[in-house]
């Protein structure tokens, strides 16, 4: 292939993802290249349009600090944090990041988010969340996401002023990296299945999570851990790929998201006897504890025979009967909407059904406190990293509030790389490109006659994941899913595409998704097997405990031609030993 043949799309940064971590990210790029009347160009690529990032499905609220003349501290939010990542969150970023959420909630504020208010126009604070000891979610309505990134969205377009260009519906393929030096990212035009050559001297990863990964679950279609696969391919290390997150509402049976406000706000779980259950398990927090145990006192009321079926999935009951009409339609408008639209059912009479759907990925590319990965400069931020401010398991609110702040984090830091040590742009890695030609064009697009569809096998990894590494787990279990995973990846060789037309192929977008869920499905069971504790979201059947001495660590896991290479490297404890986990 001759070079000119390679479409090259020049800019200083690169963002790759259009959700609150991209678009925040980008919005610091401006702010500091206007301080310093430097022009920076920046890219945004993005599989879908950014107002279909899934950050717009955001429902619950943003936790923050702004009454410490009531009592609230950025101590008891970050200590919150900590005993609800079970003691796996690096505390000198927790305590970082709690500081810095209130200058992301006022810069929204300057951005005109629509915050439910108090009468005096003060920010309406509420006890939305689980394993927050104080009311500091703010939000609005049950669409909290879709707002910020409307403001976002929005103020991003007031500033750009040129320098900042949208790659909407590009769906990114790979990197290269070489001598740990970034070298630029290879993207297919789903328009007209095209690739592209994106150079940069940066590069920002704010990819979001890897939900469809499972069969039930509350991610859009498009959350498929492609920027974790694309960053392990290319030698990044991943971190703590073992705790992927179940939330314990999901409508049945679809699995979308009631969220946690409904019980913030009041709202109950009944088994079939009528009883509120949660006492049994976090008597103090009751329907208010944090995810994963609420999750798993859900499964056990399943297994003792407490619960409820409908349309052939087990289930218990969320109530929200007692709020009363106008505390939802006020605070939970989007849910009500929901349950009438996809069940017939009024929240103000019925019960609605409800078990737990997977919903968040604490793991991800491994960072330091500013989002700085292993490779010089390639940042990443948001889902799709992970610093690790959400440890074992994530408390609700934390999500948007760390999109926004380490968004802003790497903008910032990027905008230090680029200034205080100007790379130049990469020289273009042919190699790269004509690996990921040859990829899309022969092996895939040409390849006939195929023994399986890219959806079967598809079914068959959400499947696996969903009975095997769930959310209860064994050595047995995972062991077998592994077994499964690395069958389904070698047959992903004998998958044909029968679409073969160049204008949006979602077959063949659909395929590379698959394989990026394929390869992070075995670095989830991996990981899965080899912590033999029960930590946060991560429960071991077969070792029902936490073990500190053993597994206080975090595990971290690179590529390699022999398979996974796993190493593990000490939590950061600064004020708060590992204690028994109470609530
Ligand atoms: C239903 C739901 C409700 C939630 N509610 C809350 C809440 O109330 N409070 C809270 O704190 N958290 C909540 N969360 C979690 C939180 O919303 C997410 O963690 C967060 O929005 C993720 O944002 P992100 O910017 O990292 O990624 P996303 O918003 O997922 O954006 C990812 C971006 O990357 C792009 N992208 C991905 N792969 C590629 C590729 N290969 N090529 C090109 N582009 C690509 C996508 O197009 C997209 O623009 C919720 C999550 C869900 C699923």
């Amino acid at each position: 292939m001759g070079e000119e043949e390679v479409e090259v799309v020049q800019h200083d940064i690169i963002v790759l993802g259009a959700g609150i971590t991209g678009l925040r990210a980008a919005i610091e790029i401006v702010h500091k290249s206007l301080i310093l009347n430097k022009k920076i160009s920046v890219g945004i690529i993005s599989k879908v349009h950014p107002l279909r990032s899934h950050s717009v499905s955001a429902e619950g609220g943003l936790g923050v600090v702004l009454s410490i003349d009531k009592g609230d501290s950025f101590e008891l939010h970050a200590w919150d944090t900590v005993k609800g990542g079970d003691f796996l969150c690096d505390q000198d970023a927790v305590e970082f990041f709690v500081q810095r959420i209130p200058r992301e909630v006022l810069f929204l504020e300057h951005v005109g988010m629509s915050w439910l208010r108090n009468m005096d126009g003060t920010l309406f604070q509420s006890q939305r969340m689980g394993g927050h000891s104080f009311p500091r979610g703010v939000f609005a309505g049950d669409k909290t996401g879709h707002y910020i990134m409307r403001s976002l969205f929005d103020y991003l377009l007031s500033i750009a002023d040129g320098n900042v260009n949208f790659y909407n519906e590009y769906f990114a393929c790979a990197i290269s990296v070489k001598n740990n030096e970034y070298r630029g990212l290879i993207a297919l035009n789903m328009k007209n299945s095209e690739l592209v050559y994106f150079l940069s001297k940066v590069l920002i990863f704010a990819t979001g999570g890897l939900g469809r990964i499972y069969k039930t679950t509350t991610c859009a279609a498009g959350v498929t851990a492609d920027g974790m696969a694309i960053a392990y391919r290319a030698g990044l290390r991943l971190k703590d790929m073992e705790f992927t997150q179940w939330h314990p509402t999901g409508l049945v049976p679809s699995g979308v998201l009631i969220s946690e406000a409904a019980r913030g706000e009041g709202g109950y779980l009944l088994n079939r006897h009528g009883e509120r259950f949660m006492k049994h398990y976090a008597p103090n927090r009751m329907e208010t504890a944090p995810r994963d145990i609420v999750t798993r006192a859900i499964m056990w009321e399943i297994e003792k025979g407490n619960g409820y079926e409908s349309f052939g999935v087990k289930h218990v009951m969320l109530d929200l009967r007692h709020l009363g009409k106008n505390l939802i339609e006020e605070r939970l408008p989007f849910i009500s909407k929901l349950v009438k639209k996809k069940l017939g059912l009024d929240p103000t009479q019925d019960l609605i059904p409800v078990r737990p759907s997977l919903h968040y990925m604490m793991g991800g590319i491994h960072t330091d406190m500013f989002g700085n990965t292993d490779v010089r400069g390639v940042f990443a931020a948001g889902e799709v990293a992970c610093v690790s401010i959400h440890g074992a398991n994530r408390l609700g609110t934390n999500a948007l509030a760390d999109c926004l702040v380490y968004g802003g984090v790497v903008g910032e830091q990027a905008i230090e790389y680029l200034v205080k040590h100007d790379p130049g742009y990469p020289e273009i890695d042919r190699e790269a490109y004509r690996k990921t030609v040859k990829k899309i064009y022969d092996e895939i697009y040409g390849r006939e006659g195929g023994e399986y569809s890219v959806y079967e096998l598809m079914d068959n990894l959400r499947e696996t994941m969903e009975n095997n590494v769930g959310i209860f787990r064994n050595e047995r279990d995972i062991k077998n899913a592994l077994k499964k995973i690395r069958e389904i990846k070698s047959s992903l060789s004998k998958v044909t595409v029968d679409d073969k037309d160049k204008i949006y192929n979602t077959w063949l977008v659909d395929y590379l998704q698959l394989e990026n869920m394929v390869e992070i499905a075995e670095l989830i069971a991996t990981c899965a097997l080899l912590r033999q504790e029960s930590r946060g979201s991560h429960y071991r059947i077969d070792y029902p405990n936490r073990d500190d001495e053993k597994w206080l660590y975090h595990t971290l896991v690179k590529y390699s031609v022999d398979g996974p290479e796993i190493s593990y490297s000490p939590v950061v404890i600064t004020k708060w030993k590992p204690v028994e986990r109470k609530y």
